[in-house]
C-alpha cells in the first residue's frame, strides 16, 4: 500500500534540526506528512500516549534522556511504532546498537540528504507494518481465523506468571467434537472443514472476554480460563458444551456435540503437564458417552488421607 500521508513525532531539541527536518518533508512530492514535535523524552511519550503516530524520528540526544534509554522508554510504551533513530554520532556502531534496542533504522544528522531522510522513513513503516502482520498471522489458526497452539502456549506461559507471582489461578481445557469422523464421512472435507469453522466460532462468542480458545489441530481445541478456580470451571465448561449443542443439526441424524475435558493448573504444571491432565478428563468424557463435561483435578487423593 503505497504511503501517500503521515503522522509523524519528531522528537528533538535543537530548533535548527527540527526545522530542516520539517523542510525536509516540506518539500517532499511523494509524503505528506503531518508532523508534531517534542523536544523532551517526556514530552515524546505524553504524546504518543494522546494520540496515533505512523513513525517516530528520533534524536538520540534529549536533555532528559540519553541514547538507547530514550528508544526503550518509548518502546515500553508501544511495540507497533516504528522509530527512525538520527544521531549526531557518526559512529556505525551507535546505530546498530539502536536497532538491537529496537529501532527500525538510523541516519547520521551529518548526512540528512532529502531523498535518503524519506526513504528510509517509508521503508521503516512499511517493514514494521509487515512484520506486525506476520506476526499477527504466526498466532492465528488460517483455517478458522482463532487462536493457533502457539498462541495458546505464549498465553498459557503469560497465566503461568501471574499465578506464581500473583497467586491468579487458572484453568485449562480440551474441547473435542465428538465422532467428527461421520460428518467427514457424510458430507466429505468441506463439510467438515465447515463444522470446525463453526464450532470454532461458536466457542469463541462463548469465551468471556479474558478467557482464550486456540485450535489444537484436526477437530480438537484447547481453552484457556483466566482467573477461575476448579469450583467455576464446571459451569464454564457446560456453557460450551451447550453452545455448540445449540448449532443447527446437520441433518436428521447427525447433529454436532463436542466433549470438554478440564483441569486446574498448578504453579509446578507446565502447558505439557496441564493439557495432559485435560486430556485424561477428556477420555473420560468421551468414555462416558460423549456430549459432556469431565474434570481432573489436578491433586489426585490416594483414599488412604495421602495426596499424589
Ligand atoms: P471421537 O468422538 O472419539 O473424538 O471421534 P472422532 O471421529 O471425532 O475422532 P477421531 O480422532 O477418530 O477422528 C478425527 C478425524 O478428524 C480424523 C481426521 O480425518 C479428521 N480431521 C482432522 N483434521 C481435519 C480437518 O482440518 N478437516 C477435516 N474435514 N477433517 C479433519
Ligand atoms: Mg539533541
Ligand atoms: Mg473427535
Ligand atoms: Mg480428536
Amino acid at each position: 500500500m503505497p504511503i501517500q500521508s503521515l503522522r509523524l513525532l519528531l522528537v528533538e531539541d535543537n530548533d535548527l534540526d527540527a526545522l530542516s527536518i520539517t523542510r525536509v518533508f516540506q518539500r517532499s512530492t511523494v509524503l505528506q506528512a503531518h508532523i508534531e514535535r517534542a523536544s523532551s523524552l517526556r514530552g515524546a511519550l505524553e504524546k504518543l500516549d494522546r494520540s496515533e503516530f505512523d513513525v517516530v524520528l528520533l534524536d538520540l540526544g534529549l536533555p532528559d534522556s540519553d541514547g538507547l534509554q530514550s528508544i526503550r522508554a518509548i518502546r515500553e510504551r508501544t511495540t507497533s511504532v516504528p522509530i527512525v533513530v538520527q544521531t549526531g554520532d557518526d559512529r556505525i556502531e551507535t546505530g546498530f546498537a539502536a536497532i538491537e534496542a529496537g529501532a527500525q533504522d538510523f541516519l547520521s544528522k551529518n548526512d540528512l540528504k532529502d531523498h535518503l531522510l524519506t526513504r528510509l522513513t517509508i521503508h521503516a513503516i512499511l517493514r514494521q507494518r509487515q512484520m506486525l502482520e506476520l506476526q499477527e498471522a504466526s498466532l492465528r489458526d488460517s483455517m478458522t481465523g482463532i487462536a493457533n497452539r502457539r498462541c495458546c502456549d505464549i498465553e498459557f506461559k503469560r497465566r503461568s506468571e501471574f499465578l506464581a507471582h500473583e497467586g491468579i489461578p487458572f484453568c485449562v481445557g480440551i474441547v473435542d467434537i465428538d465422532h467428527f469422523k461421520s460428518v467427514n464421512d457424510t458430507g466429505g472435507h468441506d463439510l467438515g472443514d465447515r463444522v470446525i469453522r463453526q464450532v470454532a466460532q461458536v466457542l469463541r462468542d462463548t469465551c468471556r472476554p479474558d478467557d482464550l480458545v486456540a485450535r489444537f489441530g484436526g477437530e480438537e481445541f484447547a481453552m484457556i480460563f483466566s482467573d477461575t478456580t476448579i469450583d467455576e470451571l464446571g459451569a464454564l465448561q457446560q456453557q460450551h458444551r451447550c453452545a455448540v449443542e445449540g448449532l443447527p443439526p446437520i441433518s436428521e441424524k447427525l447433529k454436532v456435540t463436542v466433549s470438554v475435558g478440564a483441569t486446574c493448573v498448578l504453579a509446578s504444571d507446565d502447558s505439557r503437564s496441564a493439557f495432559r491432565r485435560a486430556d485424561s478428563a477428556l477420555y473420560a468424557a468421551k468414555k462416558a458417552g460423549r456430549n459432556q463435561c469431565r474434570i481432573e483435578p489436578a491433586i489426585r487423593s490416594m483414599g488412604n488421607g495421602q495426596i499424589a
